[in-house]
């Protein structure tokens, strides 16, 4: 990890020292600390109201036993999280993730990025994140519901619409949203469409908002292009993950002239030259809750199937890692170098280890963090809120217009932030200080609370 200046990293060992054994968020924290050197330099005001050091200590940390029956007839007890990191410019928001990896610290480092991640999008939200070691994976439907209303049953005393505000996140999606809202409904006797976003058409949601994440990474990325006189069409593509971001990533690079070549599951990778068949990943990952080796499986399909080894050896000119945290490492980051890629931008995140960043910078490649390129999801979210504050249903292209106009905003606050602070067309650096000084300030305003 590169040396953090004096004041900064004091502000690091704290950190260290008052949450131990949290790797993530201290890797979270450390990658932010190291952007913003020239910004306590010019505004002394945020060192002297304890600024950081307020960021860095969530407002809020709930911990919860989630008990449940299974299929069985057994008692299951799981461990919920809610992590409410920074209300300064609105109520908390930011999903939840069931996933048998959950931890405080990985809650942590999510809602610690949440908060400059909203700050960013221009929209009125604050920083939050949850979520429970429970993981769906082999569990059946009534399992599955019979978790989130026991999850709900203590989550819903701490969430409200000007309050906090959950969403889905990995391990958490429409089905899941849907049997939170309908505890959340039972327990308080109130329709309160607000409190939760990603929410079915029907009862609530908004149009885009599953597509939003995905649709938000690549539209990042063809601003990025765009700035450089270019465009998606012709270029090869390999995204990792075949969840809900990186299936939407992959159909709006589709339909801006790409080609995706791979994507990826836990267990393994898929390589199809001509591109992949998007409905049948859909079919295979969505409808059946398959392997995505079945997708090769398939009579007639050309692709292959690989157990082993690393999806980011497969070729390409732009990467985008859609799974989980630190999924692509300094080997991973050379061997994209070596073949040629110039752009990697992260759908998910902090996918990028601090040493694939280092390769990055050192061999060209142009690399935008999750904070910035995945905000498309949050934003819509918020888009939901507005819709709902409204009793409003918007149409799906003016909702991805808003989308797209939304991105192109992050886009460009990155690069005139980068380009203010004197690291012209670093996003990393752009993104850091332009979502810190916009929470900073709000927390000056505000007082010390
Ligand atoms: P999903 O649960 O829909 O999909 C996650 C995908 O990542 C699955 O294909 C999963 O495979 C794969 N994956 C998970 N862990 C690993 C691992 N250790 N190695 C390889 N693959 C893995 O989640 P989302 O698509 O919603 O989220 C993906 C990422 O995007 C996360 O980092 C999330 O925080 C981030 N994100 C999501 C947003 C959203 O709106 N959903 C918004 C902003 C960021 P498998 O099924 O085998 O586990």
């Amino acid at each position: 990890m590169a040396i953090l200046d004096e004041k900064l990293h004091d502000i690091y060992a704290e950190v260290l020292q008052r949450n131990p054994g949290e790797t993530e968020f201290h890797q979270a924290v450390h990658e932010v600390l190291d952007s913003l050197g020239p910004v306590v330099a010019k505004h002394p005001a945020y060192t002297d109201a304890a600024v950081l050091r307020r960021l860095c200590e969530p407002e809020r940390q709930i911990i919860f036993r989630v008990p449940w029956v299974d299929d069985m007839g057994r008692v299951q007890i799981n461990r919920g999280f809610r992590v409410e990191f920074n209300s300064a410019l609105g109520p908390y928001k930011g999903g939840l993730r069931f996933h048998p990896s959950v931890y405080l610290g990985i809650v942590k480092f999510l809602g610690f990025e949440q908060t400059f991640k909203n700050s960013l999008t221009g929209m009125p939200i604050g920083g939050g994140k949850g979520g429970s070691d429970f993981d769906p994976k082999g569990r059946s439907e009534g399992e599955v519901m019979r978790f989130c209303q026991a999850f709900m049953t203590e989550l819903y005393r701490h969430i409200g619409e000007y309050t906090d505000v959950p969403a889905g996140d990995i391990g958490v999606g429409g089905r899941e949203i849907g049997y939170l809202f309908g505890q959340y409904k039972r327990i308080t006797n109130r329709f309160e469409s607000g409190v939760l976003t990603g929410k079915g058409l029907a009862w609530g949601g908004s149009r885009v908002r599953t597509e939003a994440t995905g649709y938000g990474v690549v539209f990042f990325v063809n601003e990025i292009l765009r700035a450089r006189g270019d465009s998606f069409e012709g270029k090869q593509v390999v995204i990792s993950g075949s969840g809900n971001v990186a299936i939407y990533a992959i159909e709006k690079v589709e339909q801006l002239g790409g080609t995706v070549v791979a994507c990826s599951d836990s267990g393994g990778y898929i390589v199809d030259e001509k591109g992949i068949d998007l409905e049948l990943l859909k079919d295979v990952k969505e409808r059946r809750r398959a392997r995505i080796g079945s997708y090769a499986d398939e009579p007639g399909v050309s692709a292959e199937f690989i157990e082993t080894g690393s999806v980011w050896e497969v070729p390409c000119d732009i990467a985008l890692p859609c799974a989980t945290q630190n999924e692509l490492n300094g080997r991973d980051a050379v061997a994209l170098a070596d073949n040629g890629a110039t752009i990697v931008a992260e759908g998910a995140n902090m996918p990028c280890t601090p040493e694939a960043v280092r390769v990055f910078a050192e061999r060209g490649i142009v690399f935008a963090p999750g904070k910035a390129a995945n905000a498309g999801g949050v934003a819509t979210s918020a888009l939901e809120m507005q819709q709902n504050a409204s009793r409003d249903s918007w149409s799906f292209e003016h909702t991805e217009d808003r989308l797209a106009e939304i991105m192109r905003g992050v886009h460009d606050r990155c690069l005139e932030t980068a380009d203010e602070y004197g690291s012209p067309g670093d996003y990393v650096a752009g993104a850091n200080i332009a979502g810190f000084i916009q929470v900073a300030d709000a927390m000056l305003a505000l007082g010390v609370i």
